[in-house]
């Protein structure tokens, strides 16, 4: 392995804040490549490779199935099942339980886990810590995928690879006990692969089959290809929402605002508002594409959602003068993952709004 350049071993934290969860931050100018992706080579793991190649066959087959061969319940219980997965991930894994932005009743937790199951991107444990790691040290060895080290890379190569040990170090020191004390959670984390198997491929594919006659081809490969567009919506947000757009909140982070992705992950494209308020439940400002907030508004209404915490117009304003007067390299601030990191500020606790307040 080639030896890492001098500032990087030196340099004990991020320039936006501590890379240990206990290390004091630095304040010195630090160089601006210094972050910069080390050069070790890749290590690729040829299994989910494999597991990927064949997957993306099977969804480009069904993609001639929904045209050409599936009846149209199919395809339209397809699009349902997509939805319901995406809300599981950015409603559930993402905005409830990675940032911890609300809280909801045990009948929402109970459908936001089914969905999250629906959607496979492991364990609502598993995701959050990989969120919580990528917010905490955004851009950096330890980001899991780092945006740094291309579209590829952080679309859908950081599953094709062993994580960097940075990923593993850092990700030991995130507090995830919040996440194991919901039973509902731990056990989802203890039987993934019986729950998994059964609600994202087996469920989809026999109901088609059951209820209106569908082929068991149809009705698999349909499902494939909403379970690849579905992964394919979430990977944007870690590419495409981290390269291509505007960035009106804090133009030191790569994360930025993207209306397509935010389509396309039903309101998670508002990138460079949620790595800067990411414990906003709304994760972008009011009046953007956003079915996720839609939904979780919704819930919010019958009492199934409460303490939704979010950002006053006064604090945005506050934030982009600081933003326009200080460089963040160096400021001190802390990058944080959500509502109850230890870095977060009081200013954040104080000059934030929660509505419907339990
Ligand atoms: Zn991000
Ligand atoms: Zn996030």
């Amino acid at each position: 392995m080639a030896p890492r350049p001098r500032e990087k071993q030196n340099l004990p934290s991020l320039p936006t804040g501590p890379l240990e969860e206990n290390e004091d931050v630095i304040t010195e100018k630090i160089p601006d490549n210094c972050y910069d992706p080390d050069d070790r080579p890749l290590q690729i793991v040829w299994r989910n490779v494999v597991i990927f190649i064949v997957l993306h066959l099977v969804g480009l087959y069904g993609i001639y199935c929904c045209f050409l061969t599936a009846k149209w319940t199919t395809v339209f219980y397809g699009v349902l099942l997509y939805h319901l997965g995406a809300f599981g991930i950015t409603g559930g894994a993402h905005r409830l339980w990675a940032h911890r932005s609300y809280k909801a009743k045990w009948p929402l937790k109970l459908i936001l886990v089914i969905c999250q199951t629906l959607a496979h991107q492991n364990s609502a444990i598993e995701w959050s810590r990989d969120h919580r790691v990528h917010h905490k040290f955004q851009e950096t060895d330890a980001d899991p995928h780092n945006a740094k080290r291309g579209f590829f890379f952080s679309h859908m190569g950081w599953l094709l690879c062993k994580k960097h040990q940075e990923v593993k170090n850092k990700g030991k020191g995130i507090d995830m006990s919040d996440l194991y004390a919901e039973p509902l959670l731990r056990l989802q984390h203890k039987y993934y692969m019986i729950l998994m198997p059964l609600i994202c491929f087996i469920l989809p594919t026999v109901i088609p089959m059951m209820l209106w006659d569908e082929t068991f081809l149809n009705a698999y490969s349909v499902n494939i290809l909403r379970y690849i567009c579905s992964l394919h919506a979430t990977w944007l947000v870690n590419s495409a929402a981290h390269m291509w757009g505007s960035k009106p909140y804090d133009k030191y982070i790569m994360a930025v605002e993207n209306r397509f992705v935010s389509m396309f992950a039903i309101g998670e494209g508002w990138h460079n508002y949620h790595h800067t308020f990411p414990w906003d439940y709304k994760a972008a400002e009011f009046g953007r594409i956003n079915l996720s907030l839609f939904i979780i508004n919704c819930f919010a209404k019958i009492g199934w959602a409460y303490d939704l915490k979010t950002v006053s117009k006064e604090m945005i304003q506050k934030r982009d003068l600081i933003r326009n007067r200080v460089k963040r390299t160096g400021d001190g601030t802390h990058p944080i993952w959500g509502w109850g990191d230890k870095d977060q500020s009081q200013a954040d606790y104080d000059e934030s709004v929660i509505l419907y307040k339990s």
